[in-house]
């Protein structure tokens, strides 16, 4: 049955991370996967997980099945973390929550929901997007359309061309937004231009589904919410595929979650019964562990306390890190102004530098980046920052 087929062309960015194990150079540096790592380059289970994992190993008293929705506690906590515990979506109960294998399973049974009842919609996606949402909706059996995002003059967004796309978008078709730390550009929309966004999207009548995986990475947990309560204000049909990987460091414990809003309580109860279906014959029902540490954390005022910190921790490093590349290419007289790359935020860096610099960083330097230029931020240590820094101003001269 297999011998006629050829194998399938790598993942785009797993696929670098496959040929960064194979590189036999000694100071290789992997900037390509969106993982965290701390200042000794190692991707850390954090403090707070830890000690909630300690106290499940005691109190866990079966591994039984979880309910497909997973969790009542777990979808209990992930609301108040994406709207603020006192939101009206959450006291009306216009939201309906569901656990699912990280933020890549929300989108997928997001989409699989969405084909079932709207076939015919169109998904319009930012230019760029993160490669894993056009395989996510083609693989759900979605015609994709692109909107505007980033303007490489700029190094900003481009609104004005975003806002036109976006009243462009007929009615019932639905619009994939980042809602922080937009991957992979890392340029943000401000408070205003997601006004405008909502009120297109409500004058419009196309569906939004905001796409939420840093949370926490680029200003606060709070302030990174903002879009969400927006949205939730405007009183229409939304989802919402939140992750756990990167926040919560549970990467490997495929911690994420599928969150629909509608306009009433009535409909969100109809809509929860049909997506059980959609998670029935596909995983069934969720996997537990990640879902209860972080459950664990966000119950515990001092475990919760703990979180936050260390959330800050990581985006700080982040930071400290875009200025290190920044202020070590000037210092090593590169001309070409790299400054724009301290204002952008989250993980994940457009640096500019072309496919041919990409390319010769890895066959020359072991250096991996994501073609298109794309540079995983958190991947630069204090141990690799002059190595890197001296390489890409070797790669420009
Ligand atoms: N959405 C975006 C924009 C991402 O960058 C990622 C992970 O890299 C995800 C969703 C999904 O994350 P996961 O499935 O690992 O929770």
């Amino acid at each position: 049955m297999w011998k006629k087929i050829e194998a399938a062309p790598a993942d785009a960015i797993l696929g670098l991370t496959e040929a960064f194990k194979k590189d036999s150079n000694p100071r290789k540096v992997n900037l390509g996967v969106g993982v965290y790592k701390d200042d000794q380059g190692v991707t850390p289970i954090l403090k707070s997980i830890k000690t909630a994992e300690r106290q499940l190993v005691e109190i866990e008293a079966s591994k039984s099945y979880l309910p497909i929705p997973g969790s009542p506690a777990y979808a209990a906590n992930v609301q108040k973390l994406l709207f603020g515990a006192d939101n009206e979506v959450i006291s009306s109960k216009r939201a309906a929550t569901m656990h699912t294998p990280g933020g890549t399973g929300a989108l997928r049974v997001g989409a699989d929901l969405l084909k079932k009842f709207n076939p015919t919609a169109k998904v319009w996606v930012s230019t760029p997007t993160w490669a894993n949402h056009k395989g996510i909706f083609t693989a759900a059996k979605f015609e994709l359309a692109d909107y505007p995002y980033y303007n490489p003059e700029t190094k900003d967004v481009n609104f004005d061309a975003m806002l036109a796309g976006l009243e462009a978008v007929p009615a019932g078709d639905i619009v994939l937004l980042h809602v922080c730390c937009h991957n992979p550009t890392g340029v943000d929309l401000s408070a205003e231009q997601w006004d405008a966004v909502v009120a297109v999207a409500v004058a419009k009548g196309w569906t939004p589904f905001l796409d939420f995986a840093y949370q926490g990475f680029g200003a606060s947990i709070e302030e990174d919410r903002a879009a969400i309560e927006k949205f939730a204000v405007a009183g229409i049909d939304f989802l919402v595929a939140s992750s756990f990987s990167k926040n919560f460091g549970l990467y490997n414990e495929r911690t994420g979650a599928l969150t629909i809003v509608t306009p009433s309580a009535e409909e969100t109860a109809v809509v929860l019964s049909h997506v059980k279906l959609t998670v029935r014959v596909n995983y069934s029902n969720p996997p537990a562990h990640g879902g209860q540490a972080a459950s664990a954390v966000l119950d515990d005022a001092a475990l919760y306390d703990q979180w936050v910190g260390e959330v800050a921790e990581m985006r700080e490093r982040i930071k400290a890190m875009r200025s290190a590349l920044v202020d070590g290419l000037a210092a090593r007289g590169v001309e070409q102004d790299f400054s724009f790359i301290k204002e952008q935020c989250g993980m994940f860096s457009f640096s500019g530098l072309s496919n041919e610099v990409v390319a010769w960083l890895k066959e020359n330097k072991g250096i991996y980046i994501v073609g298109g230029g794309r540079i995983n931020v958190a991947g630069l240590t204090s141990g690799n920052i002059d190595y890197v820094c001296d390489s890409i101003a070797e790669a420009l001269k």
